[in-house]
């Protein structure tokens, strides 16, 4: 595996080129700031509305997407994945010249062919491997998070040196930048989220809802099924099972094994390899933008029926006790 460290990169080929942060999002304002603070000369392109008078208020030149695109040499695209090819198609590829360069921190437009670029400019890959709140964390403390970095196109001939320094400038190199393609990012990011971030969710609320039909008080429920979750979470992520397994006692490592192969049965790797094959085939992308173009129809159905459950309301209550408790 390639990892990308600080002497990979310099910000010297950055050096009077336009930086035009397309959406000014979770990922796009705090995007824009760091590039800003590594001294990056950078614009804002945003429909007008909250984003827009956010970017105003933050102090940056903002101007409509097609105009920021006219005007950049470097493009971050950070607008919402499924509409991004919608808004490409009206808005930015008429507005390209030779050599502009389009950056993404998912992979999904270019894998899924929402977004088909032009053979003359460069396309590159520039994730920063978790929330934007966090990302700007990390920049502030002077530390940085992980990345993934990849080049889809090098029409320029210097794609690899200025993706890399525009890594460089959100601290991605600062522990080590990993390279990884288009496609290997946008599968495995939404085989995570699909698997990991769904599969979860749907433990919680099945163990929950077990507790309470058996008649345990749903308080007490809530703490074991949703409050545990995070500690696990933070001991996994510190120092892998071992560690995670070291730090809770033998009762609760002895009932993991016992019980957790029977909760998630081998067979759910079945399962887990079609979620991946549809991802890989597309068919859950096409979905997606299928959805969005309905405007997002299912997606509301699913969200009220969240709100309705029983585990949101008993958290509610929990979490007001434990501010007070804090
Ligand atoms: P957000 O939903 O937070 O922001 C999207 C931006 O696009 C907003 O500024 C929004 O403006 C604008 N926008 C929405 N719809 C339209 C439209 N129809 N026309 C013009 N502008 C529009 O997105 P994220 O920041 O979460 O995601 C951006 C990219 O970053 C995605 O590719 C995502 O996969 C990637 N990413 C996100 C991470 C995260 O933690 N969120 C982590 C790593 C990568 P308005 O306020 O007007 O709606
Ligand atoms: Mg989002």
């Amino acid at each position: 595996m390639k990892v990308y460290y600080e002497h990979d990169a310099s910000l010297d080929v950055l050096q009077g080129k336009t930086v035009a942060v397309i959406g000014y999002g979770l990922q796009g304002s705090v995007q824009a700031m760091c590039f800003r603070d590594s001294g990056l000369s950078v614009i804002v392109g945003s429909r007008p509305g909250t984003s827009f008078e956010k970017a105003v208020a933050d102090g940056f030149e903002v101007y409509s997407i097609s105009d920021a695109a006219k005007r950049a040499d470097i493009l971050i695209i950070l607008l919402p994945d499924e509409l991004q090819g919608t808004i490409y198609q009206k808005q930015i590829a008429d507005n390209l010249v030779p050599n502009n360069m389009l950056v993404f921190s998912h992979g999904f437009s270019i894998v899924y062919r929402q977004i088909i670029p032009p053979e003359w400019v460069d396309v590159v890959l520039v994730v920063p491997k978790g929330p934007g709140a966090e990302l700007r964390r990390s920049f502030l403390a002077d530390d940085g998070m992980p990345g993934v970095f990849g080049v889809e196109k090098n029409a320029s001939g210097c794609a690899k040196e200025v993706g890399l320094a525009l890594a460089k400038a959100l601290k991605l190199t600062r522990h080590g930048c990993f390279e990884g393609t288009f496609a290997e990012e946008t599968h495995a990011n939404l085989f995570g989220e699909q698997v990991i971030l769904g599969g979860l969710a749907q433990l919680v609320q099945d163990g929950f809802e077990t507790l309470v039909e058996n008649h345990y008080p749903s308080e007490i429920a809530y703490l074991e099924c949703v409050r545990t979750l995070k500690a696990i979470a933070g001991l996994l992520d510190a120092g892998g099972f071992n560690f995670l397994n070291q730090s809770i006692s033998d009762t609760a490592e002895w009932g993991e094994y016992i019980s957790g192969p029977r909760v998630v049965p081998r067979k759910v790797k079945g399962e887990m390899k079609k979620v991946l094959v549809s991802i890989q085939k597309g068919k859950f992308a096409k979905g997606w933008v299928r959805e969005a173009k309905a405007k997002k129809q299912h997606l509301k159905l699913f969200r009220q029926h969240i709100q309705r459950l029983l585990i949101e309301k008993i958290g509610k209550k929990v979490r007001k006790l434990f501010a007070i408790l804090h």
